[in-house]
């Protein structure tokens, strides 16, 4: 029998709190359904183990994670620990050392919730954006010749080998989900070096897709499109940085930070993937008992996805959607007073009734 691990990392804020019932419903699953057994460490890397010994993980951290199947990642912040310290020696170093080189995004409505932009069901598609490349490099810098002439250079970086391997994902995700459109974000018309050869690139794939649509957008249309007729997309493909802004429109109109899941995908299986909520630790209301953890249950169900699952996945969207549509336990982002408790017990209580 086959025993998914699963690395646990529930972070700071409301990542623990969400992550809870995340793992609650994973183990809820694999109590109903025998074929499913997984193994489950946490590992408590977040801003005080931070404080406590001046690292974010210790010196063979990658290595203690190299072994597991996925890691689910709560959320990382706290007001006494600078982001760039958090970001940069945590869920950067993961997504790097194990080519975590998708960054997976659906933008769904699920039945029960309404969209700000009052359009009905199904909206329904996945953003596929680059996640080690592009835009969001290192490369460049800030050149001091006196305070007129001072001036400062990023570079985009972009590889074949980069574009490629995303735009096959895209394809080879639409394949497996009977799709038949991949949309191309782009802006090759101003960008005209590094997204001209993105287009290229991602053209030489789609030409070996020929049996799925491909359409190219300029970024600033798109993002208008998304707001006009999102029910038109199935498939976004977008660089590093046109795909983050694009993601978080992509959460507005389906319901808000509470809702956004999200999956680093390592293609290959090679190495483990992490999935975890969009949404950050939530200063604002950690500790309160009443976060949200729909989007942390719905990245555990990405997850499952991706360990070969998509049966455990459908059954979560399932359980939530009617939490959803009998509006009788919410939490408060989306107009209930129910507790982040409450929703974990009531979608694991409609697993059990479901499978
Ligand atoms: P970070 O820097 O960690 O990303 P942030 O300031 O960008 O943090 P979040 O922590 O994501 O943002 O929170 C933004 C707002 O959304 C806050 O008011 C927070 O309370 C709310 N929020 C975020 N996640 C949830 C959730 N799961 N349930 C309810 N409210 C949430
Ligand atoms: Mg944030």
């Amino acid at each position: 029998m086959n025993v998914d691990k699963i690395a646990i990392l529930p972070g700071d804020g409301i990542g623990p709190e969400v992550t809870r019932e995340a793992v609650k419903i994973l183990q809820t699953l694999s109590e109903i359904d025998s074929t499913f057994q997984m193994e489950t460490k946490e590992f408590n890397w977040n801003s005080d183990y931070y404080l406590e010994h001046g690292r974010m993980m210790p010196e063979d951290g990658l290595d203690q994670l190299k072994d597991f199947d996925a890691i689910l990642f709560g959320a990382i912040g706290d007001y006494r620990v600078p982001d760039s310290v958090t970001i940069w020696n945590l869920i950067l170093p993961i997504r790097k050392h194990f080519q975590q080189y998708v960054n997976f995004r659906p933008v769904k409505l699920l039945r029960g919730m309404e969209s700000p932009l009052k359009q009905d069901n199904p909206i329904d598609f996945v953003i596929i954006r680059e996640n080690s490349e592009g835009e969001y490099t290192d490369s460049g810098g800030n050149m001091f010749h006196g305070e007129t002439r001072e001036m400062a250079i990023q570079n985009t970086v972009m590889t074949r080998q980069g574009i490629t391997q995303i735009a096959e994902f895209a394809y080879q995700y639409a394949r497996e989900h009977g799709l038949t459109k991949v949309t191309n974000a782009t802006k090759s018309n101003v960008v005209v070096h590094a997204m001209s050869f993105w287009d290229r690139m991602v053209e030489e794939i789609a030409d070996k897709n020929k049996d799925i649509a491909y359409e190219k957008y300029y970024i600033d249309a798109l993002a208008a499109y998304f707001v006009q007729r999102p029910k038109s997309f199935e498939v976004v493909l977008a660089s590093n940085l046109f795909g983050d802004i694009l993601s978080d429109l992509g959460s507005a109109i389906v319901g808000g930070l509470g809702l956004a899941p999200s999956g680093n995908i390592n293609p290959s299986g090679e190495f483990p993937s992490m999935f975890e909520a969009v949404h950050g630790s939530a200063p604002d209301i950690a500790g309160k008992g009443i976060a949200n953890p729909m989007a942390q249950i719905w990245s555990a169900a990405l997850m499952l996805e991706h360990l070969g699952r998509r049966d455990l996945h459908d059954a979560v969207l399932t359980a939530m959607e009617e939490v959803l549509e009998e509006k009788k336990v919410l939490t408060p982002d989306i107009g209930g007073t129910a507790s982040t408790v409450e929703i974990g017990d009531v979608i694991a209580g409609k697993l059990k009734k479901i499978m």
